[in-house]
């Protein structure tokens, strides 16, 4: 089997705000092959810049775009399409978007392999250990500290056994900080799990402080407190702090997450599969394990997004919460035909062949805009 066409789909909303809200926009990568197989993957990154990466033309043997590194390679030999990818983007792309990129083709990649030996890829990547995760309800904090407690109410009585608030107003002041955790607390009740995604806002000793200011809200773990970049400062909070340290959305290399693990020290390592592929993902997580730390997914993107974590998380024994995107946006909820439903808290990877993830042509012609 050979590759014959590797694409870039640029999806976006009609208006776009200066919110920290993924599901505004996405990127999706399709692979083509010789014997009609197709697969899908997503990336969760700057959508035009991804689609760029993916169609520019060859300007020197080692500066080509994706697809061109891509066409006529055999799927099945992942390894040595990721390796292919990085020789063509040798000066350009050996981190950040460079790497979304290639993370969305992993995905794509693996959609078609499990295709082809008709697996759902978790098995090919060894497990499962779990079919099924308990999705916490991942959402932005409300604008105050009482719009929080609604929100946190509400997810509750939906059957959610846990609820994460991220960014919006967190870092404004200390009264304001502790008062958000108070009421996202106050609303979920004592029987619901609150996770608090801080969004970058503190140094280190700020973040120490506020991780023993909200240790009586008992919180299941304190997310990226800190800028992605300040291992020194993880180090510090992660040996301090009385509540776990979550991080690594940020990353795609896998030396990057191993740094945040061993140097950082952080409790919670969360890959995202659009961001550093399902290949890093995987090994992400069996790095944490060697270090006795916990993996759990990044994602706020579309089914496809849900599918890849869900595969990433089955493959590893450091798995046990699942990161569910409550966005309403259409991109969230209709690119995949599959909705991925949380029954009894719980949400269950899926079964049929690849990713298991097919995809609504209408939501596509819709939305896209290159
Ligand atoms: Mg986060």
């Amino acid at each position: 089997m050979r590759i014959t066409k590797v694409s870039a789909f640029v999806l976006r909303l009609p208006e776009v705000l200066a919110v920290c809200d993924g599901t505004q926009d996405t990127c999706l990568i399709r692979v083509e092959t010789d014997e009609g197989l197709v697969g899908w993957g997503e990336v969760d990154s700057c959508p035009t810049v991804v689609k760029a990466i993916i169609d520019a033309p060859l300007s020197h043997q080692i500066c080509n775009g994706l697809a061109n590194a891509l066409v006529g390679a055999d799927p099945l030999a992942l390894d040595e399409c990721m390796a292919r990818m990085m020789n063509a983007a040798n000066y350009y792309g050996r981190a950040a978007v460079g790497l979304h990129a290639m993370a969305g083709v992993n995905l794509a990649l693996w959609d078609v392999i499990g295709q082809a030996y008709g697996q759902p890829v978790y098995r090919l990547l060894g497990g499962p250990f779990a079919t099924r995760f308990r999705a916490y309800a991942s959402v932005l904090f409300g604008e105050t500290p009482a719009e929080t407690y609604e929100i946190a109410r509400r997810l509750a009585d939906q059957g959610f056994t846990a609820v994460k608030f991220g960014w919006g107003s967190m870092g404004q002041s200390e009264k304001h900080d502790i008062a958000l955790v108070r009421e996202a607390r106050r609303g979920a009740g004592t029987a619901v799990d609150v996770m608090i995604d801080a969004g970058q806002v503190w140094d280190w000793k700020t973040a120490l402080k506020r991780a023993h200011q909200f240790a009586e809200f008992a919180p299941f773990w304190l997310e990226e407190p800190l800028q992605p970049d300040d291992v020194a400062g993880y180090a510090r909070l992660a040996s301090a702090s009385p509540i776990p340290i979550a991080a690594g959305e940020a990353e795609a290399r896998l030396d990057d997450f191993e740094r945040l693990i061993v140097d950082g020290g952080i409790d919670w390592i969360q890959p995202d599969p659009g961001r550093c592929g399902l290949s890093t993902m995987v090994a992400v997580g069996k790095a944490a394990h060697r270090h006795r730390r916990k993996v759990v997914n990044h994602s706020f993107k579309s089914g496809l997004t849900i599918a890849a974590s869900l595969h990433g998380l089955a493959a590893l024994p450091n798995a046990e919460v699942f990161e569910y995107c409550m966005s309403e946006s259409p991109l969230r909820h209709h690119i995949a035909h599959e909705p991925f439903r949380v029954e009894d808290g719980y949400v269950t990877v899926p079964e049929a062949p690849g990713l298991g993830v097919t995809i609504n042509d209408a939501t596509l012609n819709t939305y896209r805009i290159a």
